[in-house]
């Protein structure tokens, strides 16, 4: 069974409020009652707020249109379908009711059947609302993503970069940046073909993924280059894990289809220092520059740059080499 609804009720008055909770629970709702304004505008400001709300219109504290009025103005990324309860004398000002953000209105004393259909198309506002909701992230998603790898694309790890860093200074933990290149990578296109290249893409994308941890982020910088950014990483983690990355990619073979391709790759990495006032294109050139070095000392192996921003810090740390 799916979840129950919640509902909000705000009305002052005891009676009002049994029989609205005694219809609603009967409807499979699930009922939070409060008997004044300033009670449901406090309710419908938690992140759990319910997204449904019946307001009395005249209620000690705020009255239903300022409530209304008040939910309106919060920047909330979801929807609160807003009813608003009014006795017959009150209806001649409905519209000033409904111009302070009030979806719909019921007339006191309320009909049965009239609130069930109109509660039913408040439900479907909320429920289209969550479905835009989820379509827009699953978009801003998609566009944050290398379509290819499904990892971060190259602006967004790069950002992620930047928010690690910043996050560094708060919580004053070390980050982790390791550059990754896949050696030859030229000679598997020119073997096997582009579409062979890509599924070795692919997989090497996975194992990067199998072997960081969850909250790591991996991104793909170029055509055959990566970047993971590990946050809390301190240098002997940094030696660790870049050997686990590299072991990941040349340990076994990559199968498309028939073919068994052995594959490997340079990794250059660093880490930053909280205080060290390190910004990403800098780290990013430190790896760089290790990265270039794990080239030129003969590819399949790990070099780590150690201490600030300069390349002769580069220490010959991990490798096979
Ligand atoms: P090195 O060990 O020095 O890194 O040599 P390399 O051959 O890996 O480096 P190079 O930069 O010469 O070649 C990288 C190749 O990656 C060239 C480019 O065509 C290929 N490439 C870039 N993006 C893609 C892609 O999305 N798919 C495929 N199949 N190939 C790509
Ligand atoms: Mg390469
Ligand atoms: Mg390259």
């Amino acid at each position: 069974m799916s979840t129950p609804v919640r509902v909000l009720i705000a009305d002052d008055s005891i009676v009002s409020r049994r029989l609205l909770e005694a219809a609603l629970s009967k409807w499979g709702y699930q009922v939070h009652q409060v008997s004044d304004g300033v009670a449901a505008w406090n309710e419908l400001q938690k992140e759990d707020a319910p997204t449904l709300a019946i307001l009395d219109w005249v209620m000690p504290g705020l009255t239903g249109p300022e409530v209304c009025r008040l939910v309106r103005q919060l920047p909330q990324a979801k929807y609160t379908y807003l009813l608003l309860l009014t006795s017959k004398s009150l209806k001649e000002d409905l519209i000033e009711g409904m111009d302070s953000g009030a979806d719909d209105y019921i007339t006191k004393p309320f009909d049965q059947n009239e609130l069930q259909v109109r509660l039913r198309a408040g439900l479907r506002i909320i429920r289209l609302q969550q479905e835009l909701i989820s379509a827009r992230e699953a978009l801003r998603d998609q566009a944050s993503r290398d379509g290819l790898t499904g990892l971060l694309n190259r602006s967004n790890i790069f950002e992620e970069l930047g928010r690690q860093l910043a996050r560094m200074e708060r919580e004053d933990t070390p980050v982790g940046v390791v550059m990754m290149d896949i050696d030859h990578f030229k000679s598997i296109n020119d073997t096997y073909g582009h579409l062979v290249g890509d599924e070795v893409l692919r997989e090497a994308a996975r194992r990067l993924r199998a072997t960081c941890r969850t909250y790591d982020a991996i991104g793909r910088y170029g055509g055959e280059e990566f970047l993971m950014v590990l946050p809390g990483c301190h240098n002997q983690f940094l030696v660790s894990q870049g050997e686990r990355l590299r072991q990941a990619i040349s340990n076994e073979p990559i199968h498309v289809g028939e073919l068994e391709i052995h594959v490997s790759a340079s990794f250059g990495a660093t880490h930053a220092m909280p205080g060290s006032e390190a910004f990403p294109e800098g780290l990013i050139g430190i790896a760089d520059a290790a990265l270039y070095q794990a080239k030129r000392e003969g590819r399949d192996c790990v070099r780590v740059a150690v201490g600030d921003m300069r390349r002769s810090d580069l220490t010959h740390l991990v490798g096979k080499h």
